[in-house]
């Protein structure tokens, strides 16, 4: 069994692959080629924004974005401590300062009402995650930041795909950020990422730090990147966005599917409690791609041991939360997190792809069941 299994994948689109791969070969336009721009556009209809800018990953996506927002030393940005490092970090390389502000315990995802005590004067933006593929209380988060006039960048590098009432994440706010890393829901064969905007200003200021803060050739106004898209990785892209919005709707039957199986067996989805497990909770309105399928648990380890023991790989996403981090230790002060500090002692994920069969969701189910002392049978 396979925690991401991409050669099912692969084994229906391998045609499509080569064919797009194919005519870069033949064309050779390796840096900004045709597939470049094509992709671009598709991926602007697909979200249902103005801009869609390519970029080498979702890590310079979200440098891209606070460049393009002119965040640099002195200024403090907002974000979630329960998240990959890529987030922090990228804060922390400009010069500015990450400030954590904790997580709603159900979502995992940044917790509004805690916003407004942390900001202050040097607050530039707020950059949620969407976490787990599921997108973060958007609106409540721009009504706050709308009102300090402070934008919000979306760090929606596991939720490409997901919606939130009917608007696709990476839509929902100034900048929309994603990665395409091939383990994420939309993913590339090698390291790629995009930005989303409707301001065009920004847009243009996104191309142009993509390149060496190139506005025309050699010469450059602002500092910049070599972040462009790969022409090759844009091909792969291509082919799987025709298969992508099936995907999507696999991925979010099968998390369903999986909480269904789960509840039924005694776990619960919106407080752990007393229950040995509990499943993710999705509002209904809300669809999540499920980029991690993350259970919380007790005994964690003896739980993933069991697991492996099972034959059924896991992963913990994440286990040690930004602010514990030993990099963000000296100098980056946060006020208290105890809701991800909590949190991040008991997640744990589980196989999660569009390929994922019946069959083996039930063999997850029931390894799950053993190791946690769950009801062996639904
Ligand atoms: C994967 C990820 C990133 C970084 O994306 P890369 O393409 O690997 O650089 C940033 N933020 C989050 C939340 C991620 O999961």
């Amino acid at each position: 069994m396979q925690f991401i299994d991409l050669k099912a994948q692969y084994a229906r689109i391998e045609s499509e692959v080569r064919a797009r791969i194919d005519a870069v070969l033949s064309h050779g336009q390796y840096i900004m080629g045709p597939e470049v721009g094509e992709l671009e556009e598709r991926l602007a209809t697909f979200v249902g924004v103005r801009h869609c800018v390519g970029l080498s990953s979702g890590t310079d996506a979200l440098l891209a974005a606070m460049m393009a927002l002119e965040i640099g030393r002195g200024d403090e940005v907002i974000t979630t401590p329960f998240t990959f490092i890529a987030t922090g970090e990228m804060i922390a390389l400009l010069g500015a300062r990450p400030v954590f502000v904790d997580i709603d315990p159900v979502t995992y995802n940044l917790d509004p009402s805690k916003l407004e005590a942390a900001i202050t004067g040097r607050t530039r933006a707020i950059m949620p995650v969407s976490l787990y593929g599921q997108c973060a209380d958007m609106d409540a988060i721009n009504a706050v930041a709308d009102a300090h006039r402070i934008a919000v960048i979306e760090d929606a590098a596991q939720s490409f795909g997901a919606s939130d009432r009917g608007r696709r994440s990476c839509s929902l706010s100034k900048i929309g950020c994603t990665s395409f890393f091939p383990a994420k829901p939309l993913g590339a064969y090698g390291d790629a990422g995009a930005c989303f905007t409707d301001d065009d200003d920004l847009a243009k200021a996104l191309r142009e730090i993509r390149n060496h803060g190139q506005d025309r050739r050699y010469h450059h106004p602002r500092l910049g990147l070599n972040g462009r898209l790969d022409t090759m990785q844009a091909a792969v892209l291509l082919a799987k966005l025709d298969i992508f919005p099936a995907e999507v709707e696999a991925r979010a039957r099968l998390g369903a599917r999986y909480t269904e199986l789960l509840n039924a067996r005694g776990a619960v989805s919106t407080d752990i409690g007393g229950a040995a497990v509990l499943t993710p909770f999705v509002p209904a309105d809300s669809v999540s791609v499920y980029a991690q399928y993350t259970l919380q648990v007790r005994d964690r380890e003896g739980v993933a041991q069991k697991l492996h023991e099972l034959g059924v790989p896991t992963a913990i996403h994440y286990p040690i939360p930004l602010n514990d981090q030993p990099v963000f230790h000296v100098g980056f002060p946060s006020t208290g997190t105890p809701v991800s500090a909590d949190i991040a002692t008991r997640v744990l994920s589980l196989p999660m792809h569009p390929y994922l069969t019946e069959e083996v969701q039930l063999q997850v189910v029931d390894a799950v069941a053993t190791a946690t002392g769950l009801a062996s049978a639904g």
